[in-house]
């Protein structure tokens, strides 16, 4: 049976989702999908949920950082018959290359997207599995902006909204998490 809207069960999808404490380092609590990957049901209703959120947007082009939000990205870019496009950590993509650099809480990261990777006024569509802080998501908003993109919405499948990472995205962009913790 086609998984509708109303089908797909949301707080299954969050109480499938692990907590691995002190991961992958002391003080992290490791929210791990992996067991809503693995399971047939759960992974087609994480992505359906998706498409329903962005069918109606026009979405040339899914946009996944890496890495969780390549297995997210290109399933859901295959559903909405949208191109898919990796946003990498520094030194992973091979041709010519956008970046910014972000703080994390001690020192900083670098993120990577192709320089010719969508036109200019695409409409992109970014996701990832996760919103903590902010800072990876809004650094991937930069580089979308560097390129032009139209960014018509970024999607997570996990919030921690006591970290405030909103905060940190476009305010004009919509923005959606299918679960709160
Ligand atoms: P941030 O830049 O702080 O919003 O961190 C977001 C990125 O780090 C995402 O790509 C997540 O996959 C990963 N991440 C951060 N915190 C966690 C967590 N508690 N559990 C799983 N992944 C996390």
């Amino acid at each position: 049976m086609p998984t509708t809207q109303e089908h797909i069960a949301v707080d299954k999808i969050k109480a499938a989702i692990r907590e691995i404490p002190d991961f992958p380092k002391p003080g992290i609590l490791f929210k791990d999908i992996t067991p809503v990957l693995k399971d047939p049901v759960l992974l087609n209703q994480v992505v359906d949920y998706f498409y329903y959120q962005l069918k109606d947007k026009k979405i040339q082009y899914v946009a996944g950082i890496e890495s969780r939000g390549f297995i997210l990205g290109a399933a859901l870019a295959y559903k909405l018959g949208a191109g898919f496009i990796p946003i990498r950590k520094k030194g992973k993509l091979p041709g010519l290359v956008e970046q910014h650099e972000y703080d994390l809480e001690y020192g900083t990261d670098t993120i990577e997207i192709h320089a010719d990777a969508v036109e200019a006024g695409s409409r992109v569509a970014l996701i990832d599995d996760l919103l903590a802080t902010g800072g990876t998501a809004a650094a991937s908003c930069k580089l979308l902006e560097k390129l032009k993109a139209e960014l018509v919405s970024i999607q997570f499948l996990i919030e921690l909204e006591f970290l405030h990472g909103r905060e940190q995205l476009p305010t004009l962009v919509h923005t959606h998490a299918m679960i709160q913790f």
